[in-house]
């Protein structure tokens, strides 16, 4: 006997609910300034969810010089991490990226890769859920000022 796959319920406290998931993808078209320039995307993304009761946001950004993750946004943090990533991955060490492409963003795909390009945040009751002094960022990284498609994929109901 064929066994047939039920699809996945969802499942919302502990009950399955509608059986259908329903999806969304739209996008973020965000001009950058260049190498630190940490951008507050949350009012955009919350505003591609209202329509959602409970599911999931995944953001993502395209390209292998920018970041996407949450952060407290205020100037003295976002200084501090650009520190931090100076630490990690120093403006003026040796890349073999550059040697590959003529390039000069060795530092910016490794801040890029460490960082990661995209986040999931739950939504619950038509809201995000974050917390008070947490919000979803874009971080530019490379060397010179980008356009950037952020790519907001909602799932839920
Ligand atoms: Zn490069």
């Amino acid at each position: 006997m064929r066994k047939t796959v039920d699809p996945t319920p969802f499942i919302v406290k502990g009950m399955l609910s509608e059986r259908k998931i329903h999806c969304w993808i739209g996008e973020i078209l965000v001009r950058t300034k260049g190498e630190m320039d940490v951008i507050d995307i949350t009012d955009e993304v919350r505003r591609r969810i209202e329509e959602f009761e409970y599911g999931l946001v995944n953001v993502f950004v395209e390209g292998s010089t920018a970041a996407i993750t949450t952060m407290e946004y205020e100037e003295g943090l976002v200084k501090d991490l650009g520190d931090a990533l100076e630490r990690l991955a120093p403006s003026d060490a040796d890349y073999k990226h550059h040697l590959r492409w003529n390039d000069d963003n060795g530092r910016s795909h490794v801040r890029a890769a460490m960082l990661g390009p995209s986040i999931t945040v739950p939504i619950r009751r038509y809201q995000l859920v974050l917390g008070r002094w947490q919000q979803i960022v874009l971080v530019e990284l490379d060397t010179r000022p980008r356009d950037r498609r952020v790519i907001v994929t909602v799932m839920g109901k």
